[in-house]
């Protein structure tokens, strides 16, 4: 057991789950309060980075400048490829070529008044491994277990683990993933959903430079996404690729050798970058949408897929989770400031009332572009070709797809305005 006994007085948060939203949301309170408040992130993973190895994500501007506040975007820039532009096209598999219907990047970043890129693509391990680093030193305890349960007992709650232990906290967060145990265990309700689709998960190696351009190809099974990732690997340059196929054909397309997937890969790319070559993955990820009915219960708070998931269509689930992780590390410390309980219903409203709109309002829009787009039907095609006119003159709902939509730049928590907490 490696958790800190907490000194006497002091505050103490219990962090069932060990994704990057919750290594955030430590560290972030560990460097605000020190030894006022013991921090322990419970995942039978415990928190290894190789298991992120192959995932890289569009991190929106708002995570790089928490990232930047937490002091670690130094240690992870070189993992980052910013993105310049991004091109989306609406066409069908046989269409010989994707005309762009939308483009953003270059006057998205007109609009900002710092000029900093919407979005960085970053690798997953490397952020992992740089979290967990600096969680350690700044005294934040990660216990390799699973939470089986969680006992409100007055002004505390116990978690029981699978090694026997009890931890006890002011505090539990539950950031146990889409699944979240924790929650059902606590009778929040759960809307939502699965998709008919699987988001495919792949590193290709490339000869030719991407230049900073992403691009998403709305195909009718889904969106195809090409994602640029920093330069390396045999052929010298790599882009992610995140393909939402629908479930019943994946099976077929990706049971090939290596070069029947990449032959299919190919089929979708349509971009010029030389050869191709296969470096990591296929992985498979089920799709699914849903929010909890509350975010909060007693002495419990829902954080990242925990409370919601989305489709990943503009690749902001972890940037929600890392707005939720700033939005609680500021209620945590609003009341440890004023000597109060962060775990008070008080703290938990706060921070219900500053993440579920939000929230509700992106899983909403991803849920109805994918509807829109993942499908052939003529009069569809017309009203989202139309659509995508629309967007094109209308710099809010571009602010949608570059993660900045749905709250107002000044009342997003301290973090993402990259402000200390
Ligand atoms: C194909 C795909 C592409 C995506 N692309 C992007 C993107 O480009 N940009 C973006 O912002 N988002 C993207 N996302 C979303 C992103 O992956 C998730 O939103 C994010 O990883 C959620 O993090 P989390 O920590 O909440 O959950 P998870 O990463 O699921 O972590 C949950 C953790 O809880 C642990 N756990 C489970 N049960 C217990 C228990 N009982 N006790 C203790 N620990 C437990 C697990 O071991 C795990 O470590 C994508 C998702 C998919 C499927």
């Amino acid at each position: 057991m490696t958790a800190e006994t907490p000194r006497p007085g002091s505050r103490s948060l219990l962090i069932a789950g060990g994704g990057l939203p919750s290594l955030a949301l430590a560290l972030a309170l560990k460097q605000a309060h020190g030894p006022a408040l013991a921090v322990t992130v419970i995942d039978p993973g415990a928190a290894d980075p190789a298991r992120h190895r192959g995932r890289a994500y569009a991190l929106a501007a708002g995570g790089r400048r928490m990232l930047e506040r937490l002091g670690l975007w130094a240690r992870v820039a070189d993992a980052a490829e910013p993105i310049a532009e991004m091109v989306i096209s609406d066409s069908r598999l046989a269409d010989p070529v994707r005309p762009a219907f939308l483009t953003f990047g270059r006057e998205a970043d007109a609009e900002r008044d710092d000029g900093e890129p919407f979005a960085h693509m970053i690798e997953a391990e490397p952020l992992a491994a740089a979290l967990a680093e600096a969680c350690r030193a700044a005294g934040v305890a990660i216990v390799a277990a699973g939470v089986v349960r969680a006992l409100p007992e007055g002004a505390a709650i116990r978690a029981a683990l699978t090694t026997g232990e009890t931890l006890r906290g002011d505090l539990l967060v539950a950031a146990d993933g889409a699944r979240s145990r924790l929650r059902e265990a606590a009778r929040i309700g759960w809307v939502g959903w699965s998709y008919p689709q699987v988001g495919i998960v792949a590193t290709i190696g490339h000869a030719r430079p991407h230049e900073g351009r992403a691009f998403e190809h709305f195909l009718p099974a889904g969106p195809f996404a090409i994602l640029p990732l920093r330069d390396g690997g045999p052929l010298g340059h790599r882009s992610s690729i995140v393909w939402t196929e629908r479930s019943d054909d994946a099976e077929a397309l990706l049971s090939g050798e290596p070069d029947e997937v990449l032959a299919e890969i190919e089929r979708r790319f349509t971009l010029d970058l030389g050869t191709l070559a296969l470096e990591h993955g296929p992985s498979r990820h089920p799709l699914a949408f849903g929010i909890a009915r509350a975010f909060r219960a007693e002495r419990l708070a829902l954080l990242g897929d925990a409370a919601h998931v989305i489709h990943p269509i503009a690749g902001q689930g972890l940037n929600l989770g890392l707005a939720d992780a700033a939005a609680l590390a500021e209620a945590v410390t609003g009341a440890l400031r004023l000597g109060l309980d962060p775990g008070s219903p008080d703290v938990l409203r706060a921070y219900e009332r500053a993440r579920r709109f939000d929230s509700f309002a992106m899983a909403a829009a991803t849920d109805g572009l994918n509807r829109l787009f993942s499908n052939d039907a003529l009069p569809l095609r017309l009203a989202r070709d139309l659509g995508l006119g629309i967007v094109d003159r209308l710099p809010g709902l571009k602010r949608f797809f570059i993660g900045e939509a749905a709250a107002a730049r000044d009342s997003r928590p301290r973090l993402m305005r990259g402000e200390a907490l």
